[in-house]
């Protein structure tokens, strides 16, 4: 496990944790840098390994931890400032901005969950990511529980996909057998229908988390579309499906159309027509994918499908007249409240974990075109609080039309599964993509 020359810069610093190895991610015996306290290494080889890569970031947190003194600290958002302060301060002794990594190592302090106590020693023995000052604190937080498997887990799957590769997911889509009529009631279930060989794994997530990061957005829609009554024993009223997907989470799709479509085709049994239209700045390309109908699989050419998905990086009011009409639009983690929030590039540190999450643009100009007559507006969200500011801010921009929501938000079954943590939150630690979902409809 020590050869130098298996850890590449470029690989171990795409995850940081703040309990394991920088470079070879292991989670025993470790040594903490004793200068920015914020890396740490299996052994000196991997610290010195490191060092060139290390040492600015290293000096420059050192000077921030130093001169950025931490007095009245009392409450959690006391502390959240305090955090956001020495990121700002940061980023002004780098004079540049953060990378993302070096966001999140700024982020990623280690404080007593009970009294905000810094640089603790005492983690939570199953999860490690959580600290105590003392054992005393640490059996004063029963809280913790309910939330440590998920953390643990948490870490497990960032570092499980780590090891072995970000990359390809090698999904095949396998035909639904036509005794289903109805979406299961989770989609761990739903991915047993879909992928024969999840079976041999169980439930394994690790396993399958890339194949569920795939699912998630697709049986997000079949699930907009059954609740609304829009899809029924896996018949859509016509032959044609065209979709609208608005901005938020939208960056990946275009490495996962492929699956996208044939998901849809093969839960909904009638389609022979499928558009998506992929629109936002999110985007890191343009242009169109029609041609490749000829990858789908052999059932799908069978049934003579055709598909055309379309990669838009303009904003959706700019382009949305110039594209067929949809059936459903959808916006996926898409943090229409951010609409209200004043942008400035002091603000934007705010939420430097949130950053990617984000959209860069507000929504003002977009929000009305979102909804229209007949058409299900399909709505997720990282959590309940930012689906319910989400469609507060819809109805609010939407005055003159008569909006209803069809479906309340509520948990979305087929939500992502790999757990994400939200250092802004002490009570929400963690959130999943698509977490909440709601419909919304104009009548
Ligand atoms: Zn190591
Ligand atoms: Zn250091
Ligand atoms: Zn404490
Ligand atoms: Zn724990
Ligand atoms: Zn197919």
């Amino acid at each position: 496990m020590d050869n130098s020359d298996d850890f590449e810069p470029e690989v171990y610093n795409l995850v940081f944790h703040n309990n394991v190895c920088h470079v070879c991610k292991q989670t025993e015996n470790l040594l903490r840098c004793s200068k920015c306290k914020t890396l740490v290494y299996c052994s000196k080889k991997h610290q010195k390994m490191d060092w060139k890569f290390h040492k600015e970031f290293c000096y420059a947190m050192t000077c921030v931890r130093n001169e950025l003194r931490k007095d009245s600290i009392h409450t959690f958002e006391d502390f959240v400032e305090f955090r956001n302060s020495r990121g700002r301060y940061l980023k002004v002794v780098l004079n540049r901005e953060l990378e993302p990594l070096e966001f999140i190592m700024c982020m990623s302090l280690r404080f007593c969950e009970i009294c905000l106590a810094e640089d603790v020693q005492l983690d939570c023995p199953k999860c490690r990511n959580v600290f105590f000052c003392s054992e005393e604190h640490r059996n004063a937080c029963i809280d913790h529980d309910k939330d440590c498997e998920e953390l643990k887990l948490c870490m497990e799957l960032t570092l499980s996909l780590f090891r072995e590769g970000l990359g390809n997911t090698n999904f095949e889509v396998s035909e639904v057998p036509s005794s289903v009529q109805n979406l299961p009631n989770n989609i761990l279930d739903l991915l047993a229908l879909y992928d024969k060989n999840s079976v041999s794994c169980g439930h394994d997530l690790t396993q399958n988390i890339l194949k569920l990061k795939c699912i998630s957005p697709v049986a997000s829609i079949l699930y907009g579309l059954e609740k609304c009554g829009k899809l029924n024993n896996r018949l859509f009223h016509k032959n044609g499906l065209t979709i609208h997907i608005v901005g938020g989470d939208i960056y990946e799709m275009g490495l996962l159309w492929k699956e996208m479509c044939e998901l849809i085709f093969h839960w909904i049994t009638n389609l022979t027509e499928l558009e998506y239209f992929i629109v936002g700045p999110e985007l890191n390309h343009s242009g169109t994918t029609d041609k490749f109908t000829k990858q789908l699989c052999d059932n799908c050419k069978n049934r003579n499908v055709k598909v055309n998905c379309t990669f838009h990086t303009q904003l959706y009011h700019n382009i949305v007249n110039h594209l067929k009409k949809p059936d459903v639009v959808v916006c996926f983690n898409s943090g229409l409240h951010v609409n209200s929030m004043e942008f400035s590039t002091e603000s934007s540190m705010e939420f430097p974990m949130e950053s990617e999450k984000l959209p860069e643009h507000n929504w003002k100009d977009s929000i009305e075109f979102l909804v229209k007559k007949g058409v299900p507006l399909i709505l997720t969200a990282y959590t309940l609080n930012e689906i319910n500011d989400d469609i507060e801010e819809l109805i609010e921009w939407n005055k003159d039309k008569k909006i209803e929501v069809s479906v309340k938000p509520h948990k979305n079954p087929f939500c992502d599964k790999k757990p994400l943590r939200d250092l802004y939150s002490q009570k929400e630690p963690i959130y999943y993509v698509n977490g909440y979902i709601s419909v919304l409809n104009e009548t």
